[in-house]
């Protein structure tokens, strides 16, 4: 009696976590136990297990794109899960910082707790991510020491994962080997994320994919979090994590207290990982990461005050070697604690990423109320400056400083040299320029901050502008929209339209979707080659969608009305339902593309009209469909769902080209590649038909019997010279055969000179069309046309060799190319475009090759300096280079577009250059009366 009444008080003083299965009881082994992985769908049912603790709350955040649920387990004390709402109040309020003063933002901070997101998994062959996050939440659910207790007092923490069916493809591909010692992560035969794999990382401010929607939509409209912890893999070769702070370049729209912020939580993480002997913890320049680019998972949590924090931890299932770097050995404030070269299990690595996830958490819980007064005070002083006069110390600002005193006026009896007096040596010295230079532009009205922008609703392509509407939404922007039409100065705006103003917490991302990257020219020593930024130079996401809008440097106001946070946006369409002959679809509208697939889908004639509409004020390719029944209720639907605008005509247009739908291939390779992967997401969102193939199917030949049009994306095409050419194609290498599934054989193989190249001349000859982007473009010199690398000069020895990098170099930026827009292959583009360039083929035609009719251009650079976001050096070596072309091939066509035209799913801008070739478009004679259609 009285031992079972001790057994029944010792169950009392354990929480519900008593029947809670250690991994080792419910995965058969410990996370980190070498030569072991858990697939997601046994992490799916333990965070179930977990989520019957009184300490949790388990909520499912959405589907993946495999269909799969994504999980976060929300975990703290017992008594904060009671009042989770509203501590997500308090979250939310101090980080938005709208309307709260000071005092209460004071006794919010005090009354709140620290919300830390916690995330594993993203990039799903980093095994090391997913298996922390088990780990981590386990031992957060069951622990009970004072530290663990003191954090879930303290901290409300988002276990959140962020790559269910990646976790699955890779832990099931690994554990498919009986022999442990046989398994490999390696040779994946597809993409970890159904349309981007690794590229799901460089998704959040576009957020296309629903994963990236899942997250945004915790991170930025429901919690909040002052901090987020990202967790990647791997470190650099002689480390074992690479974590903050980062190295420059800095993003110029950042609140300084977001970097010190992120200075403060790493000197915790690292100082903990040396208190416990844990070595090889490198930072700042002792890896690639940078706080440059938006878009990551951790990244765009920078341009939202909080403090994101991404580590790559080395690690694997099977167990490796921490390579000697003797270079990484000397002890350095980048890495004060080398680590020795040694063997390495998968279970230190988890060690490591627990300490670092303790390490992050006990900062959090001993500074809650700061690190809630800090966002509160980062989202203030964005309030502030986007009301106020204010100019971001751009690289570009700070140039025109040294230009305005480098070109002053001469005087006829120079300034003597400025004398050192002892006030100057205690003021740390004088400057050569004096300070009026500084207010000569940093006081200069015309060169300050926009305090707002208004996206009007009578813009050509206005559901392109609502989707990107909708990724600021998406990501927690405040947005107001016209509610009746208003005026500006003198200009007119429709009712409808959005206006987002700089005044809010979020400013820093508001100015990066808007305005130009100011990259620094960014050299490893003066006139050496180029330091390449780790993603992007620059991406404003309003110019890569092709979006326009008016930028104000005053204050405006007029007849708006708040969206809720998060409320996405539907274009409203209208139908001119009278229309006698027909109706006509924009062709600058992407949407009008989608209702084209649909009519045509449906057996519905459409036309274009090459001249274009005069008195309709339609532009060269705008698409005509007669009247009838089923186009008017296909049309009607569309244009209620799409925004569509349509328009009516009681006469039929005389010059007419009929468009038929055409089978569409799409290149794609063993593993996947990215590029073809975000084409095949537009394929679908656009409704296209595509068909992906792999070079095993072009190496058969006989393509004209089972396609019309090919695509190549970036990567697929090899080089014929590779001195001159562009980028060589990846070199992944691929597993023989019999090393993998059967159902994934057919995908392995290359395209080669030898095989593929004849294959696809020939499929042209008979008719067929090509399009090939970025490094794809290589096909052009197999085919032996007229055209040379533009980006070439003679070198010392006399011989032609590419720029080198000190001369000419562009990663990834926006440029503005000029266009063709009266050619079918550009109809509905503008006669300027910007376009996505990352160190992407430019070329120069032969003297012949436009009068013998062997090349067509349709887009060049012809602006002194193309720039518009980003990074350019060299730019007098891109004037007048042809980037996008046509060319007959037999009696097909291969079209060569040299820049991105259709980057990661987020250059809407250019995907009309993609659209338009994905049908076939036969003129018809002049002045035929169409049939009636029914
Ligand atoms: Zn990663």
């Amino acid at each position: 009696m009285l031992r079972l009444t001790i057994i029944a008080l010792a169950f009392s003083f354990l929480n519900a976590s008593a029947q809670i299965p250690t991994p080792k009881e419910y995965f058969g082994f410990n996370i980190g136990d070498d030569y072991n992985l858990a697939t997601y769908t046994q992490t799916e049912a333990f965070i179930k297990k977990l989520a019957t603790s009184d300490r949790t709350k388990l909520v499912d955040i959405g589907l993946t794109e495999e269909g799969r649920h994504q999980w976060q387990l929300i975990v703290s004390s017992p008594e904060n899960i009671k009042k989770l709402d509203r501590y997500k109040e308090i979250s939310v309020k101090m980080a938005r910082a709208e309307g709260v003063t000071q005092d209460q933002a004071k006794a919010m901070a005090a009354e709140g707790k620290t919300i830390v997101w916690i995330d594993g998994g993203l990039h799903a062959t980093e095994t090391v991510g997913t298996h922390q996050l088990i780990e981590t939440m386990y031992q957060f659910v069951t622990r009970n020491d004072a530290e663990t207790l003191r954090i879930l007092d303290k901290v409300i923490i988002l276990f959140t994962h962020a790559n269910p069916d990646g976790q699955e493809l890779v832990s099931s591909w690994y554990m498919r080997e009986p022999k442990a010692e046989k398994r490999l992560i390696r040779d994946l035969p597809r993409l970890y994320e159904k349309y981007a794999g690794h590229d799901n990382n460089r998704d959040f401010f576009m957020l296309n994919l629903k994963e990236t929607q899942n997250m945004a939509r915790q991170l930025f409209i429901e919690w909040l979090p002052q901090i987020m912890y990202n967790h990647h893999q791997s470190g650099p070769a002689g480390s074992v994590v690479a974590g903050p702070p980062y190295r420059d370049p800095f993003n110029y729209v950042f609140d300084p207290m977001m970097i010190t912020g992120i200075d403060a939580v790493g000197a915790a993480m690292i100082n903990r990982l040396n208190s416990e002997n844990k070595p090889g913890y490198t930072r700042l320049g002792g890896s690639v990461f940078s706080t440059w680019y938006n878009g990551g998972l951790r990244t765009t949590t920078h341009f939202h005050n909080m403090i994101g924090l991404l580590t790559e931890t080395i690690g694997s299932p099977s167990p490796g070697e921490i390579p000697l770097v003797p270079s990484r050995l000397i002890p350095s404030n980048n890495t004060p604690f080398p680590v020795a070269p040694q063997v390495w299990h998968f279970r230190q690595s988890i060690d490591y990423s627990l300490t670092m996830n303790y390490a992050v958490l006990d900062y959090a819980s001993r500074n809650s109320d700061l690190l809630l007064m800090n966002i509160y005070r980062m989202g203030k002083n964005s309030i502030e400056r986007g009301s106020m006069n204010f100019w971001t110390p751009y690289p570009g600002r700070i140039e025109l400083i040294n230009t305005a005193f480098k070109n002053r006026p001469k005087k006829a009896v120079p300034d003597k040299p400025i004398a050192m007096t002892e006030q100057a040596g205690l003021m740390g010295g004088t400057s050569e320029i004096p300070s009026k230079y500084y207010d000569s532009i940093f006081h200069v009205p015309a060169l300050r901050d926009a305090r707002g922008y208004i996206i009007p609703s009578d813009q050509p392509d206005f559901s392109t502008a609502v989707k990107f509407v909708n990724a600021l939404i998406r990501t927690g922007i405040r947005i107001e929209i016209a509610k009746s039409d208003f005026i500006i100065g003198k200009k007119k705006y429709p009712s409808g339209s959005y206006i987002v103003k700089a005044n809010q917490a979020f400013r820093p991302h508001v100015v990066d979707m808007f305005e130009p990257q100011d990259h620094p020219n960014d050299f490893q020593y003066p006139g050496g080659p180029p330091v390449r930024p780790y993603d992007a130079a620059g991406w404003t996401l309003a110019f890569q969608m092709g979006v326009e809008f008016d930028r104000f440097l005053d204050d405006f106001d007029g007849p708006f009305e708040l969206i809720n946070y998060g409320e996405v946006q539907s274009p409203k369409g209208s139908m001119d339902a009278s229309a006698s002959a027909g109706y006509l679809l924009n062709a600058k509208s992407n949407n009008s593309f989608i209702a084209v697939n649909d009519l045509l889908k449906q057996g519905v004639e459409v036309y274009r009209l090459p001249e274009g509409l005069k008195d309709k004020n339609a532009a060269a390719g705008t698409y005509f469909v007669p009247a009838g029944t089923k186009a008017a209720g296909i049309l009607a639907k569309d244009a209620a769902d799409l925004g569509l605008n349509i328009a009516g005509v009681s006469k039929q247009p005389t010059s007419l080209a009929k468009v038929s739908t055409v089978r569409i291939a799409l290149w794609d390779e063993f593993g996947g590649s990215m590029a073809s992967g975000w084409i095949r997401f537009l394929m679908e969102q656009y409704r296209y038909s595509a068909e992906v193939i792999f070079s095993k199917t072009i190496d058969a030949g006989d393509l004209n019997k089972k396609y019309d049009v090919i695509i190549f994306v970036a990567g697929a095409i090899p080089a014929v010279i590779k001195e001159t050419e562009n980028n060589e194609p990846g070199n992944r290498r691929e597993p023989k055969p019999e090393e993998i599934p059967a159902e994934y054989q057919a995908t392995l193989g290359k395209i080669t000179a030898e095989k593929s190249i004849p294959a696809l001349k020939k499929f042209m000859e008979e008719g067929g069309n090509i399009v090939t982007i970025g490094s794809s473009t290589n096909l052009a010199y197999h085919l032996g046309l007229p055209i040379k690398n533009a980006m070439t000069e003679i070198g010392p020895n006399g011989i032609e060799r590419r720029l080198p990098g000190d001369k000419y170099y562009v990663p990834g930026s926006i440029l503005r190319m000029n266009l063709d827009s009266t050619q079918s292959a550009t109809w509905g583009m503008s006669n300027k475009a910007d376009v996505y360039f990352n160190n992407s083929p430019v070329f120069k035609l032969a003297p012949d090759a436009v009068i013998s009719g062997k090349i067509k251009p349709l887009a060049w650079f012809g602006e002194e300096n193309p720039l518009r976001s980003g990074w350019v050096w060299g730019a007098t070596y891109l004037k007048g280079g042809v980037v996008a072309f046509e060319a007959p091939v037999g009696k097909g066509k291969l079209y060569a577009f040299g820049p991105e035209i259709t980057f990661r799913a987020q250059s809407h801008g250019t995907f009309k250059l993609l659209f338009n070739e994905l049908y076939s478009v036969d003129e018809i004679p002049k002045n035929v009366t169409l049939g009636k259609k029914k």
